[in-house]
């Protein structure tokens, strides 16, 4: 018998862990904890977090500010060769490699050195 330690997964499981009421598209940028909440940059009219049950590592979701009743969210699930072994086939289990906090802190020092960036597509000199 193999093990898999994902101890960061407790939180969703522990019955006394609070769930969020309400839209998480609406409460989470409300809050202004963005590192907490995996917010990763925040656009005029639209948002990109980290989705907290991912398919894939890297997995994000974008969403407008103003709620939409359809909850209306696009994702973003990277894929690259080897994502995918025979666990899933297998097990019917999906291997994440990183924890969340690993992959927010990447992804967030690579948004910020691209909206830093001089050459950042689509922002002239004036900004
Ligand atoms: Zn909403």
């Amino acid at each position: 018998m193999e093990h898999l330690w994902a101890p960061w997964r407790m939180a969703y499981i522990e019955p006394q862990t609070p769930q969020p009421q309400g839209c998480i598209f609406c409460t989470l940028p409300a809050e202004h904890r963005d590192a907490e909440n995996y917010i990763l940059y925040r656009g005029t009219l639209c948002f990109m977090m980290l989705n907290r049950y991912p398919y894939n590592n890297g997995h994000l979701m974008i969403a407008p500010y103003q709620h939409v009743p359809s909850i209306m969210h696009m994702h973003v699930v990277p894929r690259w060769y080897g994502d995918t072994n025979f666990m899933p086939v297998i097990a019917d289990t999906k291997v994440l490699p990183e924890l969340l906090s690993s992959v927010y802190e990447k992804l967030k020092r690579a948004l910020d050195a691209l909206r830093d960036s001089p050459t950042e597509p689509g922002v002239d000199a004036a900004g």
